[in-house]
């Protein structure tokens, strides 16, 4: 039986765990790193290289350079969350033939799910290098708010890289899992993720197996980057003021000072005082200037005050949705490379009145959890019963555009759910099915799924005929929706199988795009 591989699938970097006897292993790639940078860097010729060769040529090679490109999946371009992507970063955005935001670099373009797979591809060569053998399935994680949109275009994503994407799991379910918590546990925990580009906070229950997401929030405008940005810029004053140069404007230097800020922020974590020394950082007519500083971990506390003061309202926000205070939680469990700057856990602890879990690597963690998943479902973990619920609530569209939910959020699946409607004008002998999936009682704000017609309605006045709608969804999350006539058992179906945002040609361009590249990739 080929392995199935977790894969930690982020917006800054991405993970790979393997299941080793009982415990997850996380493999290092190529260059000996744990982690990947989730950046694709593609040269004049259109060859794509992933990972930490691409982050080290970012801001000298700004449009051939795709980051953060999680952001994108899913997105229609029209939306002001891609307007706004579109502002931050210097590559090219444009929009396909149906709507959806795609990149384009060096006059090609590519759609967020291929540009994933090529980091998917990167994940799975790691994997293939550790066992010798050709890995075809996994378990990819993705953020617990992605909608089915985003979810089955992470599944392409996965397919373009040649694998079967068997689950996707929430990432805060993945930290649980990893933390051990199986289906004998009752539990109610909070997920804390600071990572490079996003903040996203979750309140977790965990009840006779089943992983119940109960709230979200966050800020996916915060993140590592950030803090990176703060001590860049600290260095750019200590520079100037102390030669009069101003590098705001070399590529170069800003490269520099970005990969030493990054550098002297991890080192604080765990020291608490770092030197940073950049020799020939700039020229002047006193030739060549060299930057030397100290830093101390209260400088660095002082000059990120204000971001670390933002963490507390998606956590306040959290707990509300969820109905709860701090006092319900059993644990708080940390994820995300960012968790382990001290001040960042002191500020959990006040947040949550309780120190958080950090006994494991909070940037492989959801990973590790990914690869728990995959034990799970090749039967070789059989105390974790972890059953899959719904993301959403499920329904159609009824009078005034309303949403009438049929399967509430958090059902798990399978499940099958029936409910009577009726007409609403005499003589009615069509109705609309809408199938659709979100959280807005306004039909028109969640995402349509399908639609279907039931025709063949006998006359009768607005509200007599009785039009039974039912609902299954099977364990692979495809959802049919049948509409039945109860007076004339006449019966219309749809079966959802969720839509990629790729048609099938598309789908398949890619995959052939990047099996063919294969070799490119793997040998970077
Ligand atoms: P992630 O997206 O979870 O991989 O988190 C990446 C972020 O965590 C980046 O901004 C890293 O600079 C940051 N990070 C990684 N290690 C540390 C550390 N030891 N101290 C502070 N930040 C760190």
């Amino acid at each position: 039986m080929s392995k199935i591989i977790g894969i930690d699938l982020g917006t800054t970097n991405s993970c790979v765990a393997v299941m080793d006897g009982d415990d997850p292993l996380v493999l290092p790639n190529d260059e000996g790193s744990r982690t990947t940078p989730s950046i694709v860097g593609f040269t004049e010729d259109d060859e794509p290289f992933v990972g930490q060769q691409a982050k080290r040529q970012a801001v000298v090679n700004p449009e051939q350079t795709i980051s953060d490109v999680k952001r994108l999946m899913g997105q229609k371009y029209d939306s002001e969350h891609v307007r706004r992507h579109d502002e931050i970063y210097p590559y090219e955005i444009e929009e396909n033939t149906n709507g959806d935001a795609w990149v384009k670099v060096n006059g090609q373009e590519y759609s967020p799910q291929e540009i994933s797979g090529m980091i998917l591809t990167k994940m799975r060569t790691v994997a293939e290098d550790y066992y010798g053998e050709e890995i075809t399935e996994a378990v990819i994680t993705a953020p617990a708010y992605f909608n089915d949109a985003q979810r089955n275009a992470t599944k392409a994503a996965g397919k373009i890289a040649g694998l079967e994407v068997r689950r996707i799991i929430n990432e805060p379910t993945a930290a649980a899992l990893a933390y051990g918590f199986s289906r004998d546990e009752e539990a109610t925990l909070a997920v804390f993720d600071l990572g490079g580009g996003t903040f996203d906070v979750s309140i977790l229950g965990i009840q006779e197996g089943v992983f119940e997401v109960i709230s979200t929030a966050g800020d996916n405008a915060l993140g590592g980057g950030d803090f990176d940005r703060c001590i860049l810029e600290h260095l750019m004053d200590v520079f100037e003021e102390e030669t009069g140069i101003d590098v705001s404007g070399d590529n170069m230097a800003l490269q520099r000072l970005k990969e030493a800020a990054e550098e002297a922020k991890c080192e604080l974590s765990t020291m608490q005082e770092t030197n940073i020394n950049l020799p020939f950082l700039a020229v002047d007519d006193d030739g060549p200037q060299h930057l030397s500083v100290t830093l101390s971990r209260s400088q660095l506390n002082e000059l990120v005050f204000d971001l670390v003061e933002r963490l507390e309202g998606p956590c306040k926000t959290a707990l509300d949705n969820a109905g709860m205070t701090a006092e319900d939680l059993d644990d708080v469990l940390l994820v995300g490379g960012m968790t382990r700057m001290p001040l960042v856990q002191e500020k959990v602890e006040e947040i949550f009145e309780m120190k958080p879990r950090k006994d494991l690597n909070p940037d492989e963690v959801v990973a590790m959890g990914a690869a728990i998943q995959s034990a799970i479902l090749e039967g070789e973990l059989r105390e974790v019963i972890l059953l899959d619920v719904t993301p959403m609530a499920l329904g159609i569209r009824v009078e005034g555009d309303r949403f009438s939910p049929i399967i509430p959020k958090n059902t798990s699946i399978p499940t099958q759910e029936r409910k009577v409607f009726t007409t609403t004008e005499d003589d009615q002998s069509i109705v609309t099915i809408a199938v659709l999936q979100g959280t807005s009682e306004k039909a028109a704000e969640n995402e349509l799924l399908g639609m279907f017609n039931l025709t063949g309605i006998p006359s009768a006045p607005a509200g007599q005929p009785r039009i039974e709608v039912a609902f299954d969804i099977d364990t692979d999350g495809i959802v049919h929706v049948s509409a039945r006539d109860k007076k004339t058992d006449r019966e219309q179906s749809v079966k959802v199988e969720g839509y990629s945002g790729l048609s099938d040609e598309e789908l398949q361009r890619a995959t052939k795009r990047n099996a063919d590249r294969m070799d490119a990739v793997g040998a970077e």
